[in-house]
């Protein structure tokens, strides 16, 4: 019988775990945080860009997090006009997390980032920062922007033969795709990645 994750609560009274209902094929957990550009705007003025950002502390995935947001929105006194970055704000979140569009969206933020946000208490609320995390990447996406590798990295023939070896990735998961990324940005060029399921991502 196949076997996956099931999500179950736990009751103390009677010791046992109850309401088991299998995790496959259930996207519940994706938060419909979508931001126009106008509350996006709005809410990465709201942050306070801290100089301790307990924010950051939380992020698994180590994001920049208030530079990213200091990215979409910058007050500028010197013009009286606020400074817009989104190509800025998406690649400080892909450069630590290449797969920064779906943990925008799936992430338990109310637990990591948005948990440590110095706002938590506030009336208005944390700062939403998987709902700019997702705009950001969207809105870069929008701009059909071809990737291209560090130049200072590529050498193309020059790189060390070991560049060139057979890597094999079993898992085409969050991690699989992030470790495959990286290496690719690295240089490396022959990196294969093996996934048993019919759809690849790992949120299946
Ligand atoms: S803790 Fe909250 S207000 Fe402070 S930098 Fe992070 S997101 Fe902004």
């Amino acid at each position: 019988m196949q076997q996956y994750v099931k999500l179950c609560s736990y009751t103390e009274t009677d010791n046992q775990l109850q309401d088991c209902r299998p995790l496959k094929n259930d996207f519940d957990d994706i938060k419909h945080t979508t931001l126009s550009e106008r509350a996006a705007l709005r809410e990465a003025a709201r942050c306070l860009k801290c100089a301790d950002a307990p924010c950051q502390k939380g992020c698994p995935t180590q994001i920049d997090i208030k530079t990213f947001i200091s990215c979409i929105a910058t007050k500028s006194k010197e013009f009286f006009s606020v400074i817009k970055n989104y190509y800025g704000a998406a690649k400080i979140i892909l450069s630590d997390n290449p797969a920064g569009l779906s943990c925008g969206m799936v992430c338990p933020t109310s637990d990591l980032c948005v948990g440590g946000c110095n706002l938590y208490a506030s009336e208005e609320g944390p700062i939403n920062i998987g709902g700019l995390q997702q705009f950001a990447i969207e809105t870069f996406m929008q701009m059909k922007l071809p990737q291209i590798g560090d130049p200072t990295l590529f050498r193309g023939n020059d790189l060390p033969e070991s560049f060139r070896s057979k890597i094999a990735i079993i898992g085409c998961g969050p991690a699989g795709i992030s470790c495959a990324t990286f290496l690719g940005r690295l240089g490396y060029t022959d990196i294969t990645v093996f996934e048993k399921e019919e759809y690849v991502g790992g949120l299946r």
